[in-house]
């Protein structure tokens, strides 16, 4: 069977990767440059060796499913534990250490490696946004493709998809399909998702104090999370990614990005000091949809009938959490293995 499958995010490569295995001819059609979503990566400047996690600063592990991908991962030597101090800070403004009641995963060369490793022996078009999904033929006696459409004049067709694209994403592209009656069901279930947003603030420094913890998690302030990306992996420069809110995020998200950068390094230097407000470089990234706020109960959404298939996986799928991502996209991936020959 030929399966298109939108976003080369975690779920959709665990999915593809198990149809790949399971004999199907497999499309990722992915709308950015690089692998793995929200498991994102940036350089430094120019510098291709200073790579920084301005998405997902470190994950957790709780099912052997995913623990047994973490398992390949260390096999590779890709994947380390971040050892560091974690500290939390209070809205009095004090600073307490905590321990780490599960290990905190990265991976040694930028988190976007998880995604190069799950996705290295698939057939990925990057660049490539579906813009909508149409069912060509109508003669309801005769298995229907579906047909993915894109910006440019191109299409492509394919037996089955599996759209691994953010509830609010997948809502665009099936949203041109609701003629049919199954996935009109899927549109307003997956309508009522929303999401948390947030700002990422990448700041490289040469001269600083650097403080004693490797992360910061602030309460009730506009910051939420600062990393210490440099107590990640040796050799990296002295950077700092902070995320702020979902409140600040949702407030400024239609703000000029100078005023969002002035709030953002503003509060940075009253909490770090005087050095923090003078970057050597800085980047300034927006989130629309971080996390998911009330996930759906399954595990993965499908439409079979008469029709070709249609399923929709991600985070969103009983959580909000890389885990969860992984989860959906492999449990659908092995019910369509069992339920589709690939020969
Ligand atoms: C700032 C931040 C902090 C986070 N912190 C944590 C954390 O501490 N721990 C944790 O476990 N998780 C965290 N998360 C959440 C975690 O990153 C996500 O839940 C998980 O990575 C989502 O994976 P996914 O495959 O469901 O979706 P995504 O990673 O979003 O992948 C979807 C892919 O689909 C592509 N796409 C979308 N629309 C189209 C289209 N029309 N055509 C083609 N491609 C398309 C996108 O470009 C993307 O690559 C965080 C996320 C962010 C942003």
């Amino acid at each position: 069977m030929k399966i298109a499958v939108i976003g080369a995010g975690i779920s959709g490569l665990a999915a593809a990767r198990e149809l790949v295995h399971a004999g199907h001819e497999v499309l990722v059609f992915e709308k950015s440059g690089g692998y793995g979503g929200r498991l994102a990566t940036r350089y430094a400047g120019d510098d291709k060796n200073q790579k920084i996690d301005h998405g997902v600063p470190f994950f957790t592990a709780q099912t052997k499913e995913f623990k047994s991908l973490l398992e390949d991962l260390y096999s590779k030597d890709t994947l380390t534990t971040w050892e560091g101090n974690f500290a939390h800070r209070d809205a009095e403004g004090e600073i307490t250490f905590k321990e780490n009641e599960t290990p905190y995963y990265i991976a040694k060369d930028g988190m976007n490696s998880v995604g190069k490793y799950l996705g290295r022996n698939l057939d990925i078009r990057f660049n490539y946004k579906v813009g909508g999904l149409t069912h060509i033929g109508e003669n309801r006696r005769k298995k229907r493709s579906w047909m993915l459409n894109f910006p440019t004049a191109l299409t492509e067709s394919a037996d089955a998809v599996v759209i691994a694209a953010p509830a609010r994403q997948a809502y665009a592209i099936l949203n041109t399909t609701i003629d049919e009656i199954e996935t009109l069901k899927m549109v307003r279930e997956i309508d009522e998702v929303n999401y948390e947003s947030q700002f990422s603030y990448l700041a490289g420094y040469s001269d600083v104090e650097m403080p004693e913890w490797s992360a910061l998690e602030c309460e009730d302030d506009i910051i939420a999370w600062i990393s210490n990306e440099s107590t990640k992996r040796e050799g990296l420069a002295k950077i700092f990614v902070v995320h702020t809110t979902n409140e600040f995020a949702k407030k400024y998200m239609h703000a000029d990005r100078d005023e969002v950068h002035s709030l953002i390094s503003d509060r940075l230097t009253e909490l770090l000091g005087g050095w923090a407000a003078m970057p050597e470089w800085d980047q300034l990234h927006f989130w629309k949809y971080s996390r998911a706020i009330n996930p759906l109960p399954h595990d993965y959404m499908e439409i079979r009938g008469n029709d070709t298939p249609l399923a929709l996986v991600g985070s969103y799928m009983k959580g909000n959490r890389v885990e969860d991502a992984y989860l959906s996209g492999l449990k659908l991936g092995q019910h369509w293995a069992e339920q589709f020959s690939g020969k």
